[in-house]
Order: structure tokens, then C-alpha cells, then sequence
């Protein structure tokens, strides 16, 4: 209770036994299946599940199961729902909204186990696999073949298949391969009380009735667990090109985009933001040899993929010199290889692990209309140089604000990074983060979901209607709410 004010445990929630546990050892086998902390000292061992990748949110779950099949699944599920147990799906943890994590004693339940392959269609591209494969695993598989998962993101070395749909995470190419909305052909899930869906098709169209498995791609863990998956994969380019421009106002990085929807159009990939804070930071924490000589007030990473290199290397240069004649952009660099290739991208993808570096980072993840998405940094930074909390020295709670983000699809990361979470901080930035974005109806959460973080703001982007049917839904498939509660809605 004392992590989170304001928030008391669900009475209706039984409390873990032993015997509880027992059946659940029964059930799974192995030991290592279950980590079990009502009959020992176990601490250490659940700590990393109680526990989210900012160090923000911590849980108090004292038990943490690991099935290993659909069947597994189903009956923890099945046996959670009769006892009253509540419950949180946890994929690879690197969620940014304190998601996966319990809020007081829920079960934690790894996916980690379930991480076969099952198969590939080279012909058609698609994908049938468990959610709890890794999705950089996932992708260097279909990569073998051809072909390339349609999702990147920074966290890909840990975060799952199964997270990702859950999250209905957006990345680096939503751009060019669009949302999982679209990508994900099939899925398996289990319900709250053992049910499992089957809608494992391979197909790209089916239009026969309701498509239900749309409503768990973003539900966070809240309507049931998913299992399985068929993904449907694009195929690899063979010409990858990646260039870095230093840019010198905002205006300047819209026009910069507008040419390169204009000039690259069908090759154009992933196109970046970031701004001279995110990359002033990135170099502070690595160290490095900066990509551009001078610094700029903004960066832009623009990614083609084709299939012939010379073409594509030939428009790349030639919307490089028109940009530059024109002063769109003031420098620029185009990597070379794929040594390049990988250390132009880790300017952009090694942010969000940098700016945690002085103990901790806000994190807003928001749309807003490209003309007005960078003005809310400069905003906000102004709010808090008046409050008296950002500066060099530590009696400032508030290092820099930033931001950066996939300027190709209006989503924009507007990041604090602080020294220590603040109550001050906070009051400054809540709800006026929330204000100025509803004022130009933008959302609240882009693409790393509600979680707990957002639960309590989603007025701000969904009308009381909207709030009301998500509520039926919920009721639906959870009639006991055991599932990821005190979160989401
Ligand atoms: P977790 O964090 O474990 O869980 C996330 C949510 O999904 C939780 O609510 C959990 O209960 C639920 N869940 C997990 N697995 C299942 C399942 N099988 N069934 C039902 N519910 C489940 N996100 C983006 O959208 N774009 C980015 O570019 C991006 N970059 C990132 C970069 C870094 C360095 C990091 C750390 C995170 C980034 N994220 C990004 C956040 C993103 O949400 C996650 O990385 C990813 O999608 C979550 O996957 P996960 O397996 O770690 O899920």
C-alpha cells in the first residue's frame, strides 16, 4: 500500500496458501517452473519480477509461475478464477508503463517458457509461434529465410512476441509495415477461467464475423493471456540505406519529412527524431565519436529499405543534395556498411536506456498533429526552470527534458530525466501533460499502452461512451477481474 498512495488491495483477492502453491507444483513439475516464495525465502529470485525495467514500479508478489504450454495455462488460469487469485502476465518485462509488474501480491506468470517456432511459410511469409519468444529471436529466424518480423524495437534482445502484441507495441517501422493490427493474422489465447481461443489463421483475409482477436492486440494482459501467434512477415530488403542529418529548428525537421515521404517515398522505412538534448545525453553516458561534427538543436535518422542498392543509394543522394541546396538540412552523414548502419541506429535506439543513467526518467509516449509535437518539450522544460527543479547541480530533482521519437508516425517520447522521483516534479507535470495534449486531441499513450502509469488518465483521450463499452468488455471476459487488476481501466 505504501508504494502506491491511494491504491488498496482488492479485498475480493484471496491470499496465497500453501496449498495454493501446492497445486500449482503439482500442476507445472519441475521446480524450476515455480518460484516460490510463501513456503521460502525466495526474495531474491522474484525480485526481477517484481521489478520494471525503470526501477519505478515494484511489486510484492511472492509467487511466480512459468507454464510451459497452453494447457498449462489454462488450468492456472482455471484454478486462479475459481480461488479468487489475481494475476500478471509478465513477457519479457521491458514494458515502460509498470504494466507487467504486480501492484501488491498477484501471481506473476512468465511466459518465458513457451518460446517455440512452430513454423514459417516461405511462400506466403507467415509466422506461427509462442508468445513467449524473443522478438529479436523471432525476427533473425524469418531473417534466414528472407524475410523480416514486422516489428523493431530497442528492447528486441529481451521483450516477446506476446508482450509486443499485448502492448501493441509501434517501433521503428511502423512506418513502412504498419500496426500489429494488421500484421497479426492469428492468435491463440487463454481466458480468465481456463477457456482457450483458438483463431490461429494463417490467413490474410477473414471476414467472418467479429474479429476478436483485435481486442486483445493492446489489452495489456487485462482480458486473458495469449499463447500463440501467426505473424505475418514482409520481406527482407536487400538494400538497407541509413542516413543521419544534423537539422537546426523543428519547422526544418517537418520539411525535412515531407521531402522524404516526397523523394523516397515507396523506400522510405523508419524516419526519427531526436533532439540535441537526447543525443548530448547519449554522448555523456557512452562517450563515442559523435556522428556529425557539429551539434544541432535536432537530429533526423531516415532508413531505406529496397531491393536494389544502387537505385535506392542514387535517390538517397539525390534528396541528400536537394535538402542540403536547399538548406533543409545542415549536414549530414550516410553510413557505409552495416558496422555504420548499426552505429547511426544506436544513436537513436541507445536513448532510452541512457537517460535513466542520473536515477530515473518520466516517460510520456505521445501522439500529437506533427505541426505542434515538438512544442511540448519546450513547454514543459519552461514549467519546470520556473518551479526551481531543473538544474546541473543535485539539489535539482530534474537533469533535461527531451524529446525524440518516430517523427513518421507523430509519436513523440517526451522524457525527464531526473536524479530521483520527485512529488514536485510530478505535480508540475501531471495533469498538464495531459491538458495540453487533449487541447490539441492528441493521445495520451501512443504505443506503450496504459498500464498503471496512464489507468487513471484515459479520460484524456477517450470520450465516457468509449470508457463504458471498454468496461463491458472487460466485465466479459473477466467477470472476476483476475486478471493484471488495479490497472488499464
Ligand atoms: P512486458 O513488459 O512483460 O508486458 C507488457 C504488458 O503486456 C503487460 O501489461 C503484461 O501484463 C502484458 N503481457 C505480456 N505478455 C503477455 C501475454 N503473453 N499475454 C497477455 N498479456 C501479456 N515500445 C514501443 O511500442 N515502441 C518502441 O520503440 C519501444 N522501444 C522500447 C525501447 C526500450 C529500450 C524499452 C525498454 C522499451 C521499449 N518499448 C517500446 C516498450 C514496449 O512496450 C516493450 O518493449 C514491449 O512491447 C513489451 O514487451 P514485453 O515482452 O517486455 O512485455
Amino acid at each position: 500500500t505504501d508504494s502506491y498512495p491511494g491504491l488498496t488491495r482488492d479485498s475480493r483477492f484471496s491470499q496465497l496458501t500453501p496449498e495454493h502453491v501446492a497445486y500449482f507444483k503439482q500442476l507445472l513439475g519441475q521446480d524450476s517452473a515455480v518460484i516460490d516464495g510463501i513456503n521460502a525465502d525466495a526474495a531474491a529470485d522474484i525480485e526481477p519480477f517484481n521489478e520494471d525495467w525503470m526501477h519505478k514500479y515494484k511489486g510484492q508478489c511472492r509467487l511466480v509461475l512459468k507454464p510451459g504450454s497452453t494447457e498449462e495455462v489454462s488450468k492456472i488460469l482455471r484454478y486462479c478464477n475459481e480461488k479468487m487469485l489475481a494475476v500478471v502476465p509478465q513477457g519479457g518485462n521491458t514494458g515502460l508503463v509498470g504494466g507487467s509488474i504486480p501492484v501488491f501480491d498477484e501471481i506473476v506468470i512468465s511466459m518465458g517458457r513457451m518460446n517455440t517456432i512452430h513454423s514459417f511459410d516461405e511462400m506466403s511469409g507467415s509466422l506461427v509461434l509462442d508468445a513467449g519468444c524473443i522478438l529479436e529471436v523471432a525476427d533473425q529466424h524469418v531473417a534466414e529465410r528472407g524475410y523480416i518480423f514486422p516489428l523493431d524495437l530497442g528492447a528486441k534482445g529481451s521483450c516477446h512476441v506476446g508482450g509486443n502484441v499485448s502492448t501493441n507495441a509501434g517501433g521503428l517501422r511502423l512506418l513502412r509495415y504498419g500496426s500489429l493490427h494488421g500484421s497479426v493474422l492469428g492468435m491463440e489465447a487463454v481466458l480468465p477461467d481456463g477457456t482457450v481461443m483458438n483463431d490461429m489463421c494463417t490467413l490474410r483475409k477473414n471476414n467472418t464475423g467479429y474479429d476478436l482477436k483485435q481486442l486483445f492486440i493492446g489489452a495489456e494482459g487485462t482480458l486473458g493471456i495469449i499463447t500463440k501467434l501467426v505473424v505475418q512477415c514482409a520481406q527482407r530488403s536487400p538494400a538497407v540505406n541509413v542516413a543521419l542529418f544534423g537539422i537546426v529548428s523543428y519547422e526544418k525537421a517537418q520539411r525535412a519529412f515531407r521531402e522524404a515521404k516526397l523523394q523516397l517515398s515507396e523506400i522510405l522505412s523508419a524516419f526519427e527524431l531526436m533532439d540535441g538534448t537526447s543525443q548530448r545525453l547519449v554522448h555523456q553516458v557512452r562517450g563515442g565519436t559523435k556522428p556529425l561534427e557539429n551539434d544541432y538543436p535536432f537530429y533526423c535518422l531516415i532508413e531505406t529499405s529496397g531491393s536494389n542498392s544502387e537505385h535506392d543509394y542514387e535517390k538517397l543522394e539525390k534528396f541528400l543534395e536537394d535538402v542540403m541546396s536547399n538548406e533543409v538540412i545542415a549536414d549530414g552523414v550516410v553510413a557505409q556498411d552495416a558496422t555504420q548502419i548499426k552505429t547511426l541506429w544506436s544513436w537513436r535506439e541507445g536513448i532510452t536506456e541512457c537517460i535513466g543513467h542520473w536515477g530515473g526518467t518520466y516517460k510520456y509516449d505521445v501522439s500529437i498533429p506533427l505541426s505542434d509535437m515538438y512544442l511540448i518539450v519546450n513547454d514543459v522544460k519552461a514549467r519546470l526552470s520556473e518551479a526551481g527543479l531543473l538544474g546541473e547541480t543535485d539539489d535539482h530533482p530534474v537533469v533535461d527534458v527531451l524529446g525524440y521519437g518516430h517523427m513518421g508516425d507523430s509519436n513523440l517520447h517526451l522524457n525527464i530525466a531526473v536524479r530521483r522521483y520527485d512529488k514536485e516534479v510530478e505535480k508540475v507535470l501531471e495533469p498538464y501533460v495531459y491538458e495540453w495534449i487533449e487541447k490539441r486531441q492528441g493521445s495520451i499513450s501512443a504505443e506503450h499502452g496504459l498500464g498503471l502509469a496512464k489507468k487513471n488518465y484515459i479520460g484524456y483521450s477517450r470520450n465516457e461512451t468509449m470508457i463504458g463499452l471498454m468496461k463491458q468488455i472487460k466485465a466479459l471476459y473477466d467477470p472476476n477481474g483476475i486478471m493484471n487488476p488495479y490497472k488499464y481501466i
